[in-house]
């Protein structure tokens, strides 16, 4: 194996290889473009445009493509090769600046959610010059936004650098009320934490509900689960480890800073954190990162499962987003510091976060919603439905002492002065101790947990960016106006704690009781998408968005529609399946079954041999079978039912909830029981403990 050193990132167009490549005059105009968030000057992108395509051809690249992330949640591309014709029938390689900067897909197979009614099917990819060109498969790909022809997002990274650019500027604000002259841009960095499945392949492609809808639709529990705890941070098998190392080659040559590989929880289950980095970034390389996990688990006979719970009664899988804020020299401003001045800060912008949960918890549901998520969330191995926060004993009670200007503990007598007084030092490990928090600070970030594993991290952040930045703006605003600054932050910060401490919860987030004090206190619980998401059209969610560039009303109205569009395309695609498979699969293999057990009857009848235990057993088979088939009947109904071709897509998806999900459910509770009586050689696909223990 090669010297990783040497081979990271060599299919990244990166800083190194611009510097290397362009001129000094067009490098540092490209410089200015990143660090400044201008537009691209289109003098210079004729020369990035010769330098990429130069580098691209060295390594056996043919063909360019404007890679970007529609509404789908996957990425996509076009691919065009680099030939042009020339005089004498033969090919010249050309790559000019205008397709480096520009490109103009046809938009009108992606999801608008209603944009396209209004505008022209055409929509163009816009280079964004902040994430590198890479190449993927022998294509030089051109990280982009997406837009219709109007100028509206059609994509999720054009919201995303918009909110990026929102937080930036009113978390400078900020920091220039506390005397910081020296940093001129504020970015988010993240670390997403993908967790994820593997199964073998060929016992995959028997089972229709995996290939169709990622998931199990039927399956009864396995004798073992993940009872006995032997799976987390247990030693990888071979074809496992295998995987893993691959997966980790692929991803170092792309530049993505894999770096935690281990098993997690249930069986079969794994997880990948790559080191954090900006929110752009790291979004851009989440993505690549499931799009090359699923091929290469392909080249190792291997199917890698991102939904977020493929299998009942083991956990699902999630994505933890930890997240931070820092200047563009590297300081965390969720990181405490040492001085008095630096602990005013990290207080301030730690309550900041507090008031935007507290008020936009809304938001936070809603950026996790989906049909696969619901299936996870509130199942005793993943948050609750309900948003709250987990500040860890140590903070909550110092928050208490600055709230109530009590002393916070026998060595800290006096009450804590803002800007005075140093903070307590906390240790930072037993902040991360909660795993049953949505959103728990850990040390120096917060850690969101709701998030599912096959979800996009851009919207998360969207909304993260956008209400921390909303909150901070008004602190500014606030601050800005105060005639002593430190009096005016001890006021803010006191008030904030008291009108928003109903949002810290450092208890168990799976209990019931939880469930009812959340109420006491006033919070969301929104169990469901079909709950949560008519919240993203309020006026207030509307106007907030729209106050900071990040969405126009246009675009939260499509965007509403097609998560809506989505989910009701899920349940039915699902319900399709497990019609398909009751109806091909699971009755006929009950049927071949109770052939066998009236011809054994009959023969036992014959010599006089007692049946009590064959007549028993084909008895309760034979009930369960017509139990299944009217379950069966009963979600064909509701998919036949008017109400599925209702303009109304709200409606339409309630009805996807309370009927079609739970006739669903009502038949795999019949086709459960019935594996766990039919002859295993009858049974149609491969069962739990095979598709959970056999790699
Ligand atoms: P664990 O949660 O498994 O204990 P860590 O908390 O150390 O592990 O790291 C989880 C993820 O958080 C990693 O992707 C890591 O790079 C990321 N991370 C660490 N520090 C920060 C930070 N300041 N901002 C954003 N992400 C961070
Ligand atoms: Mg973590």
């Amino acid at each position: 194996m090669p010297n990783v050193a040497e081979y990271f990132a060599e299919n990244v167009f990166n800083d190194a290889v611009m510097k290397q490549m362009l001129s000094d005059e067009v490098y540092s105009s490209v410089q200015q473009t990143i660090s400044n968030n201008q537009p691209l000057d289109p003098t210079v992108a004729d020369a990035v445009a010769a330098a990429m395509k130069e580098w691209a051809i060295a390594r056996g690249v043919t063909h360019y493509t404007h890679w970007f992330q529609p509404m789908t949640g996957v990425t996509a591309e076009k691919h065009d090769s680099f030939i042009s014709p020339d005089k004498n029938g033969g090919v010249i390689m050309e790559f000019r600046g205008k397709e480096l900067i520009k490109g103009e897909p046809d938009a009108s197979s992606f999801p608008s959610g209603g944009l396209r009614a209004t505008f022209e099917a055409r929509g163009y990819t816009a280079w964004d010059p902040t994430s590198f060109a890479f190449i993927k498969d022998n294509v030089l790909c051109i990280p982009t936004v997406f837009c219709s022809y109007g100028g509206q997002s059609l994509d999720k990274k054009t919201p995303l650098l918009r909110s990026m650019r929102a937080i930036d500027k009113q978390a400078l604000r900020v920091l220039r009320l506390f005397g910081n002259t020296r940093a001129t841009g504020i970015v988010t960095n993240v670390g997403p934490e993908q967790e994820y499945f593997l199964v073998d392949k060929q016992l995959h492609d028997k089972r229709r509900d995996l290939i169709f809808c990622g998931r199990t639709l039927f399956g009864a529990r396995p004798p073992k689960g993940q009872e006995l705890d032997d799976h987390y941070f247990g030693a990888l098998k071979p074809r496992v480890a295998a995987f893993m190392t691959d997966i980790d080659h692929e991803l170092w040559k792309l530049g993505v800073l894999a770096k935690t590989e281990h098993n997690e929880v249930a069986p079969a289950q794994h997880e990948l954190a790559p080191i954090f980095s900006t929110t752009n970034i790291a979004t851009d390389h989440n993505q690549l990162t499931m799009e090359i996990m699923k091929k290469v688990a392909a080249r190792h006979g291997l199917v890698c499962l991102l939904h977020e719970k493929p299998f009942e009664n083991v956990n699902g899988s999630g994505k933890h987003n930890n997240w931070s804020l820092s200047t563009n020299y590297g300081k965390n401003l969720l990181d405490p510091g040492d001085s008095p001045a630096e602990n005013a800060q990290f207080l301030l912008f730690l309550t900041a976060v507090i008031k935007a949960v507290d008020e936009h918890q809304d938001l936070l549901r809603i950026s996790v919603a989906d049909a696969g998520n619901d299936h996870r969330l509130g199942g005793n191995e993943a948050p609750p439905a309900i948003v709250s926060m987990f500040l860890g004993s140590e903070l909550t009670a110092i928050l208490e002492s600055i709230e109530s200007g009590t002393p916070y503990s026998e060595c800290h007598i006096e009450p804590l002065k803002i800007g005075v007084d140093n903070l307590p030092v906390f240790p930072r490990d037993t902040t991360d101790r909660n795993r049953t928090s949505p959103f728990a600070f850990t040390g120096n970030k917060f850690e969101f947990r709701m998030l599912g594993s096959s979800a996009s991290i851009a919207c998360t952040n969207i909304m993260l960016n956008t209400m921390v930045a909303d909150v901070l703006g008004e602190f500014a605003d606030e601050l800005e106006a105060a005639d002593d600054f430190n009096e005016a932050l001890n006021a803010l910060i006191k008030r904030t704690i008291t009108e928003h401490k109903r949002i810290i919860f450092n208890g168990d987030g799976y209990s019931d009781e939880w469930q009812a004090e959340a109420e006491r206190r006033g919070l969301l619980n929104l169990p469901s998408t079909v709950d949560c998401l008519p919240l993203y059209i309020t006026e207030e969610n509307i106007s907030m968005f729209g106050r900071h560039g990040v969405f126009t009303p246009d675009e939260m109205h499509s965007r509403y529609e097609i998560l809506l569009e989505k989910y009701i395309k899920n349940v039915k695609i699902e319900a399709l399946t497990a019609v398909d498979m009751i109806n091909q699969e699971i009755v006929p293999a009950c049927q071949k079954f109770m052939l066998q057990l009236t011809q054994l009857i009959a023969g036992k009848q014959a010599i006089g041999v007692d049946i009590s235990l064959e007549s028993e057993r084909l008895n309760t088979v034979s009930k369960l079978t017509v139990e299944l088939d009217t379950q069966c009947k009963r979600l064909s109904d509701c998919i036949e039912n008017p109400v599925i071709d209702s303009r109304d897509s709200l409606e339409v998806a309630k009805f996807c909830r309370n009927e079609i999900l739970t006739a669903m459910a009502d038949a795999r509770s019949a086709a459960d029981k019935l594996e766990l009586m039919v002859s295993k050689e009858f049974w149609p696909f491969p069962t739990y403990d095979e598709l959970l223990f056999n790699i």
